[in-house]
């Protein structure tokens, strides 16, 4: 026995159980197109819902921005770190999103971190989805509240919940505006009732929904057309938006308290200067135009017509994430890395990110893919599934 053999032996468990990730190496820009190990992919496994990772007006802003102000902000934001850009974004934001005030984090996990346990204090409750992201989880558990779970998308479970409720603190409502692994949106017109009847707070997370859902892609509550009827929304700028960031999004006087209060702003440094640069051109050509949230929603609606009338189960997305229904773990593997040998880069999302037996292939659409691509995509897929026993 060493003091490495936990180590060693929760690897081999991972291993012997088909659990261990070794990640793909991806060495090209991500976009429709990829090079893994010198071979070109169709890449339908990034969240590059609008082609921003690899678009030149994001490179071309965060390269002047490098020549002007460098590379890293060298202090927390509370210090030093607050540049022109990180204001000029979060003042950007704040108009996209039709909120009185932004607060730009690290990324979007750090920003369920700085948001949740600020908010909720002891003698606080916490109502949160089952199927909340992993960020959200975390945030909560930080949190000195209780938290109540929810079943997924089940606003009369809510309901019973809150009615039950006998605490003298807060009330939180939190959920994800889109689920990940099923596409699936939060009912987030019952939920605004509910925290307006029962005087909680309701915080979206809409890091899937953002440069998706809405008017140019401002995210869950414009497609539900509920501004002002959610307290805060948090977001990621590093899925539709190209680059690594997280914001949140609201009141300002939530706003104002989580500059003054929140943990990553006040302990982990300003978000970068090519990052911050890049997400306020993402911003400021979504504000202008539709044509990228456009061209999204059609290859999203052809690849899912497609695949229906091969008679795949596609599962009960309403959004651009596809998953592709398979069951069986092991299954899902297989078709994934036959994919993989055809060309297609997609992943398979198994047990314990999924229930088991509810494994699947997650397709990602983007505005990068080409129609053709897409096509060629739907012959692959056609193939393997064939071959597997799929269809
Ligand atoms: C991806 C995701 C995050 C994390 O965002 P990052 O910017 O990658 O840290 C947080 N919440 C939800 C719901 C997500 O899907």
């Amino acid at each position: 026995m060493s003091k490495y053999s936990w180590f060693t032996d929760s690897i081999q468990n991972l291993q012997d159980e088909g659990f261990y990730n070794t990640p793909r190496i991806i060495d090209s820009p991500i976009g429709a197109e990829i090079l893994i190990g010198g071979k070109k992919y169709l890449n339908f496994a990034s969240n590059n819902y609008l082609g921003f990772a690899n678009d030149p007006r994001l490179i071309r802003a965060a390269k002047s921005a490098i020549e002007k102000y460098g590379i890293g902000p060298a202090a927390v934001r509370t210090i030093a770190g607050t540049t022109t850009l990180h204001q000029e974004l979060e003042k950007r934001l704040a108009e996209f999103k039709k909120v009185d005030d932004v607060v730009v984090f690290q990324s979007g996990f750090t920003a369920n971190l700085a948001v949740i346990p600020t908010i909720a204090v002891e003698g606080d409750l916490i109502f949160s989805d089952e199927l909340n992201h992993a960020s959200i989880i975390d945030a909560c558990r930080l949190s000195k509240a209780e938290v109540v779970r929810y079943l997924h998308l089940n606003s009369s479970d809510l309901e019973e919940k809150l009615k039950k409720a006998k605490n003298i603190g807060k009330k939180i409502i939190v959920t994800d505006g889109v689920f990940s692994m099923d596409g699936d949106i939060a009912p987030l017109p019952e939920l605004a009732k509910l925290a307006q009847k029962y005087e909680a707070l309701l915080i979206v997370d809409d890091a899937h929904g953002e440069g998706v859902l809405g008017k140019n892609g401002r995210g869950v509550v414009d497609h539900f057309g509920l501004h002002g009827k959610v307290d805060i929304e948090v977001g990621t700028l590093s899925k539709a938006f190209g680059v690594v960031g997280g914001f949140a999004g609201g009141k300002k006087e939530i706003i104002a308290w989580l500059r003054q209060r929140a943990r990553p702003f006040l302990f982990s440094s300003a978000l970068t200067i090519p990052d911050t640069a890049a997400a306020i051109e993402a911003v400021k050509i979504l504000s202008s135009s539709d044509k990228p949230v456009k061209k999204l929603w059609e290859n999203t609606k052809f690849f899912k017509s497609e695949l229906k009338k091969l008679k795949f189960d596609i599962g009960t997305s309403t959004t651009p994430i596809i998953p592709l229904m398979i069951g069986d773990e092991k299954k899902a593997k297989e078709v994934s890395r036959e994919l993989f040998e055809r060309g297609l880069f997609s992943v398979a999302i198994t047990y314990p990110t999924v229930a088991k037996g509810k494994a699947r292939i997650r397709l990602m659409n983007s505005a990068a893919h080409s129609k053709s691509q897409v096509k060629k995509a739907v012959e692959t897929i056609s193939a393997v599934g064939k071959l597997f026993g799929v269809i």
